[in-house]
């Protein structure tokens, strides 16, 4: 992994200029002057997985273009033990709203983990970048004439249930060490003392999970895995890591009434994120049920998948996002992008991108929306012209508001204004 990151992470001037065919000239002589005002200043990126999950995904296209700028940026992706994952992965559920309780051993390994890993930061960074909880203790450990040097920026790209949340507590102080803190939309923002702005997620166009692909290929992946023509055989898709918040249980159920009335078949693709040590469980659970259900397929993919991801999407009739809790959902994105009419949950980032009944369907999270979902999707294989028109529309509205070139000039922005 480490070798290919090295691989990727170099692009030139005419990468960038590809962008302009999706994104206008005006954006990227935007950027390059962007680029040009930034020339010096060194930045540096910190996560907790380079592969697998949305984060992982943004960066992996955003690190390439910065540096296509002529940005000096580095990115570092924090390790640490089952302990320290477990812990934030309880964190990251209780940010949410999901109730449980606190492991305080997990406290012990985060504060350990992060202290650990400070050894990874580059003193001379101008400006640090972190994402999410997991390594935003790192700002504990930086030396005070080091900070005075540094801004610091906390990225939260989940969502964040205020209401109710004992790790609110955990994360309010640390957080407020920060200069600026970025979330996803305006209803996540806490009322916590730190500047804080919100940089809506994006997509990369030209990356292998979103570039186009030859229907030879498309065709290839659906024989690989033995799923039926879809234009024979509708198909219905969820891409999602195995996390209880993706909705999953909700889709089959959905999907039984449907088959009920016309033939289809549904397809769970998900992975597993190293920062995730739920997966697997959830995993297991779901190949049981799903054994009882005929024509449903589902895949665990190695987390590099994003050429074959690509291909299922766009081979599929039907995108579903059944999500309880959407940080913002790059799933809908991704569907939105190749033109398919997408029904998803009225939650977190996804009505941001959804109009409902414009440019997809927007419908209830949990039990009382399944009913809804297997309504909206029968809607769609019946009325392929209707199907067609939606997901026109919806690639606009990607194309208008969530590629990766607006992403990276807000971001840019947002760092010239705090440099000065
Ligand atoms: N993804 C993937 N393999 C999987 C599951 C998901 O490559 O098995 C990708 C998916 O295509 C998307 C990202 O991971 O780009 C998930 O982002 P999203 O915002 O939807 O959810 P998150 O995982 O960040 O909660």
């Amino acid at each position: 992994v480490e070798k290919e990151a090295s691989d990727f992470l170099s692009a030139t001037t005419e990468t960038l200029e590809a962008y302009a065919a999706f994104a206008g000239e005006e954006i990227i002589a935007d950027l390059l002057r962007l680029g040009e005002e930034l020339r010096g200043v060194r930045f540096q990126q910190v996560n907790s997985t380079r592969l697998g999950g949305g984060v992982a995904e943004m960066l992996r296209s955003l690190i390439p273009l910065e540096r296509a700028l002529g940005l000096d940026v580095s990115w570092e992706v924090i390790t640490g033990d089952l302990a320290f994952f477990n812990f934030t992965k309880q964190l990251h559920n209780f940010l949410q709203g999901r109730p449980g309780t606190i492991d305080i051993l997990g406290v012990k390994a985060y504060w350990e983990t992060n202290r650990a890993n400070y050894r990874l930061l580059d003193e001379r960074a101008d400006v640090v970048l972190i994402h999410d909880p997991q390594p935003a203790g790192l700002i504990a450990f930086v030396p005070p004439e080091v900070r005075r040097r540094q801004k610091w920026l906390w990225r939260c790209h989940i969502q964040i249930d205020k209401e109710g949340c004992l790790m609110v507590d955990f994360l309010k102080p640390l957080v407020e060490l920060y200069d600026a803190a970025i979330f996803s939309a305006m209803s996540y923002i806490p009322n916590w003392q730190v500047q804080s702005f919100i940089i809506l997620p994006y997509i990369d166009p030209l990356s292998e999970k979103n570039r186009e692909l030859s229907e030879t290929e498309i065709r290839q992946v659906l024989d690989k895995y033995g799923l039926a023509d879809p234009t024979q055989k509708p198909l219905i898709l969820l891409v999602s890591r195995f996390d209880l918040f993706k909705g999953h249980w909700y889709a089959l159920e959905a999907f039984k009434e449907v088959r009920r009335q016309k033939e289809c078949q549904l397809l769970f693709v998900g992975g597993t994120a190293s920062d995730d040590p739920e997966n697997e469980r959830i995993f297991a659970a779901l190949a049981e049920e799903v054994k009882k259900v005929p024509d449903v397929c589902l895949l665990n993919l190695p987390p590099d998948s994003h050429r074959e991801i690509n291909a299922l999407q766009r081979a599929a009739t039907v995108i579903l996002q059944p999500s309880t809790k959407e940080g913002f959902g790059l799933t809908v994105t991704e569907g939105m992008w190749k033109e398919k009419p997408v029904v998803a949950t009225n939650v977190g980032g996804i009505p941001a991108q959804i109009a409902d009944g414009y440019n997809g369907f927007l419908v209830a999270p949990g039990e009382a929306g399944i009913r809804e979902m297997a309504a909206r999707i029968l809607y769609l294989l019946e009325h392929p012209v209707q199907a067609q028109v939606m997901g026109r529309r919806a690639r606009e509205t990607v194309r208008e508001r969530f590629l990766i070139t607006r992403g990276l000039w807000d971001e840019l922005m947002l760092v010239k204004n705090l440099l000065r």
